[in-house]
């Protein structure tokens, strides 16, 4: 730090190199083959040229007074990425939102403002009338979700697990019976929440089963996609997501598989109207009394944030300038890569797989013959810890029916199955060394 506090100190280069060096050092190295952790990934170079531009020109866009560019490119995109969902033109609508967090909480909004539309007014019905709002969920669901449930006036309690099955994704025999268990319980479900994939094995809902479901009960489907619907963008992947179409919300990181900087989600309504019922507000000093074509274009009425960082330009520049196959091929090394990784843990007995990976991520176990099974949890978070202390690699942890699995998320295109091996190789190394020091 300066010392200096009566003046503005005199720039000094050395000491704005040290912070960013700093920086950069102590952060994960997500561009190393080595980093296989979590969602977040080295981006497209040239979506990090945009971002900086947006920095500099700092357009806030939930208005298109100030963001003009920004709110053209979001309607751009939603038309191009729509192609892979198929809504009617002119029907449907997207609004961007900072994180799939936020774009689940405001979807789940939308939602519960639809179904109770006094809810926003008078606050929750509780009790009376027929029965309390609740959602139901898949087991795996993301904690945004729960959260959501909470900050809603819905209440942990009324969130219905549906169960999961040996793929980790929503057992269709099941639902129906968990939902009418709940009606019987004197809960009122009013919206069913999937995802595609889940945060923890990459599990990929039914949600063209689950299209039907609500259609038939009259619930909302709301899908979160934050980390899947980018397989929307891939003619190979694409099944994956059989029966988007027919979902009445939809979130969709671009800053997880579209490798953009981050925040940049998309959250997608089926239908364009819906998209107005999450907020209800009056505010003089935005909000135009004498609407101009161009307030159509506002995305403030929709969206939680007042001042919105541009987000979009950076994919919608990428996408402009190199289209589709960039991303669609991107996805699909990635996915490839993960199966890859998958074929050579089948060969190893001493690694226990879960799951067939239905996306780029991999959960596994390190399990050696002699390993007992009440050490099974303890040995997977010690190897994942001591691997991440070591600094060649990082990964994740999750648990996986009550105990602890090793996590691979391959964000990284320069990751292949030597690394991989090497990896496995780290594993053994770590566990034995863990075994010798308790003998
Ligand atoms: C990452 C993720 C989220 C949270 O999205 P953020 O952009 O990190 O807020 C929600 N749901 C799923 C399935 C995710 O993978």
């Amino acid at each position: 730090m300066t010392t200096e506090r009566e003046n503005v100190a005199a720039f000094e280069e050395s000491r704005l190199a040290s912070i960013i060096d700093l920086y950069i050092r102590t952060g994960i190295q997500v561009h190393s083959p080595g980093y296989m952790g979590r969602q977040f990934s080295g981006v497209v170079p040239l979506g990090g040229v945009v971002d900086f531009v947006s920095s500099v020109v700092n357009q806030p866009s939930s208005f298109y007074e100030a963001g003009q560019l920004p709110n053209v490119a979001e309607r751009i995109m939603a038309d191009e990425l729509n192609q892979f969902i198929g809504w009617e033109p002119g029907t449907f609508a997207m609004v961007t939102t900072s994180g799939g967090s936020l774009a689940n909480l405001t979807a789940l909004l939308a939602a519960r403002n639809k179904m109770f539309p006094d809810f926003w007014s008078h606050g929750s019905p509780g009790s009376d009338g027929p029965g309390r709002p609740a959602i139901a969920v898949g087991a795996d669901v993301h904690y945004s979700i729960t959260r959501a449930a909470g900050i809603l006036g819905i209440g942990e309690a009324q969130i219905v697990r549906l169960p999961i099955n040996r793929d980790q994704q929503i057992c269709m025999d099941q639902a129906r019976p968990a939902l009418d268990e709940a009606a019987g319980r004197g809960l009122r479900v009013f919206c069913l929440v999937a995802s595609v994939g889940t945060t923890s094995v990459g599990a990929f809902d039914p949600i063209d089963e689950l299209g039907d479901l609500a259609r038939e009960r009259n619930l909302w489907l709301h899908v979160d996609g934050a980390h899947g619907a980018s397989l929307l963008v891939s003619d190979k992947l694409r099944k994956r997501l059989k029966g988007i179409e027919k979902v009445d919300s939809l979130s969709w990181d671009a800053h997880k598989m579209m490798f953009v900087p981050a925040p940049c989600t998309l959250l997608f309504y089926r239908d364009k109207q819906d998209s107005l019922g999450a907020f209800r507000q009056q505010a003089s000093y935005v909000f135009d009394e004498e609407p101009d074509p161009y307030t159509e274009l506002d995305s403030g009425g929709r969206n939680f944030e007042c001042t919105k960082r541009p987000m979009i330009m950076a994919l919608w520049v990428l996408w402009a300038v190199y289209g589709r196959a960039l991303f669609a091929e991107k996805i699909e090394h990635l996915c490839h890569m993960t199966e890859a990784f998958h074929r050579i843990l089948l060969d190893e007995p001493d690694f226990e797989t879960l799951h067939r990976p239905e996306s780029n991520i991999l959960c596994f176990r390190y399990r050696p013959a002699e390993l007992e099974d009440e050490d099974v949890h303890r040995l997977q978070v010690t190897i994942r810890n001591r691997i991440k202390r070591q600094g060649d690699f990082f990964i994740s942890k999750v648990n996986i029916g009550g105990v602890a699995a090793l996590r691979v998320v391959v964000m990284n295109h320069q990751t292949n199955p030597d690394h991989f091996r090497m990896l496995m190789g780290e594993v053994r190394r770590v566990a034995r060394d863990l075994v010798g020091s308790s003998a």
